[in-house]
């Protein structure tokens, strides 16, 4: 019966002391998108099958080998999401969205599900923030999606992630080139792995993205997409690189990107992350696709999007000590003793969080010596503790935690000011403090 008490492989619980992380997180991305007017989208976790294996391209290893399908009880063959720009075009496209003012700009922040081997950052279930741009074929578009993907981590405070782009061209360059890697690679065909002969055959571009360090050895030498770019990709690519230059956003140019996925034209790239030791992470990735809303039956429409795998994310701003917001703890916790101080302690704390304190009071009838403790264990900033004598007075004393002072409170409509105020008081009284410390003068000698 272990299974009843362990996860499934390859994911992964989020316990309440990690889930503010991740709220931070999301909050932060899906806000700065915005700020790039972006709104989000939510999407089904499932589709039909088809979608996925059109759109994400079935020679790729998503659709080959990590989609989680089933059949469902109608006889429907349908798939958990392993990406989200299939989703966010279907909808979009289902919905008339690209028939409204161009461009469209959505984002989304979403789980998805690859059977992959789990292992360091991979998961089987596992999370991406991205953004899709749909409308404009223009390398502006490409320069706003970069500026957008290089501000997340500004926001965030991640410092070593570097943008590394790269252009796949065109249909018409991607002919030449394809040719080109074949006859490269027509000559390592005894040294590439069993997988990389099939890629050779069905998609030469796939070869560039095999994980194997003796493929990875051969396609370091191999002919470079750009020089087989036609003169309206190069355009496009340098017009690219001119704007971020401009917008003083750093890159690099890294021509052997391909990214695992087979919608891609012209710019792709990816975030990458580089530790001190030198080991290098990708934790995001993205491009644009020329073909794939064709491809679902709409009229031919440029997109260009990213995606980053928010597990990484967070493991990158762990590494680096990245600020993350306080956690909330409770404000005021409301200790009683015997059944009337009992239930005046729900109702005073039902009064508190009504104006939004962060306010507890006994829910396992211990002894108030256990419910202080409780208090301390939970962070509670103020404690307050009924009995008949505070009953019988309407009134009672606000205890500081941290420095045990403390304050008469009326049991009365003025309960909830009180708190405020002397809340406010303290908060003022540790300012000061600080201000002190720092050598700065008294806030009443200042003008
Ligand atoms: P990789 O080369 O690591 O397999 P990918 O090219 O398959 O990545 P994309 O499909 O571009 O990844 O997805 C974008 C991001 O989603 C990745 O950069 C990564 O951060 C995250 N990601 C992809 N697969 C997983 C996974 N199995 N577990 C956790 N994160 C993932
Ligand atoms: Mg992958």
């Amino acid at each position: 019966m272990a299974y009843l008490t362990s996860a499934p492989r390859g994911t992964k619980d989020i316990l309440p002391e990690e889930t503010p992380k991740w709220q931070y997180l999301e909050k932060t991305l899906l806000e700065t998108a915005e700020l790039f007017g972006f709104r989000e989208m939510r999407i089904p976790t499932f589709e039909h099958t088809e979608l996925f294996s059109r759109s994400v391209g079935d020679t790729t290893d998503v659709v080959q080998k990590e989609m989680y399908t089933f059949t469902d009880k109608g006889d429907r063959s349908v798939t958990l999401r392993p990406e989200g720009t299939a989703g966010v075009a279907r909808a979009a496209l289902e919905h008339g969205l690209l028939g409204d003012a161009l461009p469209l700009k959505i984002s989304y922040d979403i789980t998805c599900f690859r059977y992959e081997k789990p292992g360091s950052g991979r998961y089987r279930e596992f999370h991406q923030f991205g953004v899709e741009l749909y409308g404009s074929p223009s390398p502006a578009a490409d320069s706003e999606v970069l500026a957008l993907a290089y501000e997340c981590f500004q926001v965030l405070g991640i410092q070593n992630v570097a943008l590394e782009i790269n252009s796949l061209g065109c249909p018409e360059c991607r002919k030449r080139y394809t040719q080109a890697l074949l006859d490269y690679f027509n000559q390592y065909r005894g040294s590439l792995c069993s997988t990389c002969l099939e890629r050779l055959d069905r998609n030469p571009l796939r070869v560039l993205d095999c994980k194997s360090p003796e493929d990875k050895r051969i396609a370091a030498g191999a002919p470079s997409i750009l020089e087989y770019l036609c003169d309206g990709c190069k355009a496009h690519f340098q017009e690219v690189q001119d704007r971020l230059t401009a917008a003083e956003i750093p890159f690099r140019v890294e021509p052997t990107i391909v990214r695992g996925l087979d919608y891609y034209t012209r710019t792709v790239f990816e975030m990458v992350h580089t530790a001190p030791d030198g080991e290098r992470l990708v934790c995001g990735g993205g491009g644009r696709y020329g073909g794939l809303i064709e491809e679902l039956g709409g009229n031919p429409t440029e997109g260009i999007g990213f995606a980053m795998g928010l597990e990484r994310v967070l493991s990158i701003m762990t590494a680096e000590g990245c600020d993350f917001p306080p956690e909330q703890t409770c404000d005021v916790y409301i200790a009683s003793m015997g059944a009337a101080a009992g239930v005046k302690a729900f109702q005073l704390a039902n009064l508190l969080r009504s104006e939004g304190f962060f306010a507890q009071s006994d829910l396992m009838g211990r002894s108030v010596k256990a419910q202080m403790k409780y208090a301390n264990k939970i962070g509670a900033k103020y404690v307050i503790v009924l009995g008949d004598t505070e009953l019988e007075k309407g009134e009672a004393q606000l205890k500081s935690m941290r420095n045990g002072g403390t304050s008469p409170i009326k049991l009365d409509a003025s309960f909830s000011d009180t708190v405020y105020e002397t809340i406010m008081e303290n908060a003022y009284a540790d300012l000061e403090e600080a201000a002190a410390e720092l050598g700065l003068p008294p806030q009443d000698h200042r003008h």
